[in-house]
């Protein structure tokens, strides 16, 4: 479970986020919609303890993020741009967090062995990044991130390098991969589409600010704001 409360981030004179609070209970799926430069990134970074909050508190499963170390928050991260280790196999990409963590080599093996065969990737744990498909990829990606059992799961746009086939694959494919792992899991994006589709629950944000949050179907047809209407596209 994610609290954020009364979160705000300035850089500067300027507020990237401001005053936010939300939850994200355990098991659920919640998608951070907004626009380009409204502070989606930056949120994700300050609950990955990537930032340094201005004022606020984030608590992940009870524990104030900024109290614990990068080993203790056991957060799995998922890059905009993938962001694989090019020189490495899938199998040791994925590997990567596990051996940080001194897992023996039977258990990295096992581990590794069981999110390939979870993301669709068997057998290609011996190739290496550039000899992929972006939508291989960037399961690769989300895999790197599940390996070591995080407690949340975040992705920043991890639909955003792909065409718009893959993006549907991948869509289906983290819908599925939530009803089976159930993990805690806040994904950011600028499409209403895919935070409609995808998520059970959305949060919209503009400016810093949160808008609105509810299930897809509150927010499309009650929607909070002019933004939020003009923005999910229920009212032109
Ligand atoms: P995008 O989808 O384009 O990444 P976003 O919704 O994720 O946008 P953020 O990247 O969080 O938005 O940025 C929010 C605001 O904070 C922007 O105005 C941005 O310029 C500013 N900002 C973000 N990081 C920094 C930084 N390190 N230094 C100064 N300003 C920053």
């Amino acid at each position: 479970k994610i609290e954020v409360r009364g979160l705000t981030k300035k850089f500067g004179s300027g507020t990237a986020v401001g005053n936010v609070s939300f939850v994200v209970n355990e098991g659920e799926l919640l998608g951070l919609l907004g626009p380009s430069g409204s502070g989606k990134t930056t949120v994700l970074r300050l609950i990955a303890g990537l930032e340094v909050p201005t004022s606020g508190d984030i608590f992940i499963d009870g524990k104030r993020v900024n109290d614990l170390t990068v080993q203790e928050r056991n957060i799995g991260f998922v890059f905009q741009h993938y962001a694989l280790f090019k020189h490495l196999t899938v199998f040791d990409n994925i590997a990567f967090g596990l051996k940080i963590k001194k897992w023996n080599r039977h258990d990295i093996e096992q581990r590794v062995l069981e999110l390939l065969a979870l993301m669709s990737l068997d057998g290609l744990g011996s190739r290496y990044p550039h000899q992929l498909s972006g939508g291989q990829r960037q399961r690769v990606a989300i895999a790197r991130a599940l390996a070591p059992r995080p407690s949340v799961l975040l992705m920043d746009e991890p639909f955003g390098a792909v065409d718009a086939k893959v993006r549907q694959e991948l869509r289906e494919w983290l819908i599925r991969l939530h009803t089976d792992l159930n993990v805690t899991s806040l994904f950011v994006t600028h499409d209403q589409e895919e935070a409609m589709e995808v998520s059970g629950r959305i949060i919209v944000f503009s400016k810093g600010k949160l808008e609105q949050a509810g299930s897809p179907a509150d927010v499309y047809e009650e929607p909070a704001t002019e933004f939020v209407a003009r923005f999910i596209g229920s009212m032109n």
